[in-house]
């Protein structure tokens, strides 16, 4: 995987972040993008870039944007040369009842969850299976597997993302491009910590028993799956190992959907 050039989307935070550490580690290029402080964005960056010993590069495109998806891709090959990986983490999330879940909430949802992901394998597939290589992973969920309630937008983008791999799979199968979904189970990030401490307010438990009672009650290993875990699935979907697997749903969820 040395010299490879690999996007990670929302890699400022949590499972992104995990990822881009992880690719740069085995000897990737890669571009960061996502939201947050930017010297801090600016501390990891060249953290990472350190301690890899390779190119890495940030741009806060929103990717609830087509023009800005398109916009990192370009800049993303501009810095580092021709793409070979992308890896569409960036997700939002958002929990309310049916009738009273914002117009919108489930706009973004769809644009950031499912859109971005559709504007930016449209960039990246001409060069990826004209160059004869490439490797899209999707970063789904259990919830792209099963339903959940309350979580209407979320959960159908999940499921649609998983469709879309199918579908780029199927399409580009004999060109050395692959094409898969990683679909993690409940992993402590800032986007599960907001709903921690949401469901705290709510129901009057402390953070931990939320964590215990709510968020792990599906999870059989009843502990939250790591995002170097995760990571390390992306990480094997890239590697010369992972060439014979593509179109599938990887769930790295403690079990969650085994039951
Ligand atoms: P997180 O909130 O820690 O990170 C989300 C990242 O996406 C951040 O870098 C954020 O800045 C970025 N982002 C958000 N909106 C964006 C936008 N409009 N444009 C560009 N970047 C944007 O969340 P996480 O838990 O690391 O989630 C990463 C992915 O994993 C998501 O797709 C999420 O749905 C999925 N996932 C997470 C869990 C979990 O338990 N944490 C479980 C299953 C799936």
């Amino acid at each position: 995987m040395k010299g490879r050039n690999a996007i990670v989307t929302g890699s400022t935070s949590g499972i992104g972040l995990a990822i881009a550490r992880a690719l740069a580690a085995e000897g990737c290029n890669v571009m960061l993008n996502g939201f947050g402080d930017a010297a801090a964005i600016e501390a990891t960056r060249a953290q990472i870039a350190a301690e890899a010993a390779t190119t890495v590069a940030y741009m806060d495109a929103d990717l609830s944007h087509p023009a800005q998806v398109r916009a990192l891709v370009e800049e993303a090959a501009r810095r580092l040369g021709p793409i070979d990986i992308l890896v569409n983490n960036a997700g939002v999330q958002h929990v309310a009842p049916l009738a009273e879940f914002p117009d919108e909430k489930w706009d973004l949802l769809l644009a950031v969850n499912l859109s971005a992901a559709f504007h930016a394998s449209k960039a990246v597939i001409a060069g990826m299976s004209g160059r004869g290589f490439g490797r899209i992973v999707n970063i789904a969920s259990a919830l792209g597997l099963v339903g959940a309630p309350h979580k209407p937008a979320y959960v159908a983008t999940k499921h649609g993302i998983i469709g879309l791999t199918k579908s780029i799979a199927l399409e580009v199968a004999e060109t050395g491009v692959t094409c898969n979904a990683v679909c993690p189970g409940m992993v402590m990030t800032p986007i599960i910590e907001m709903q921690v401490a949401d469901q705290a307010r709510v129901t009057g438990l402390p953070p931990e028993e939320v964590v215990r009672q709510v968020f792990l009650e599906n999870q059989p290993i009843r502990r939250p799956v790591t995002a170097q875990e995760i990571a390390g699935a992306v990480v094997f979907l890239c590697s010369p190992a992972g060439s014979g697997v593509t179109g599938t749903a990887l769930a790295v969820d403690g079990g969650y959907v085994a039951r």
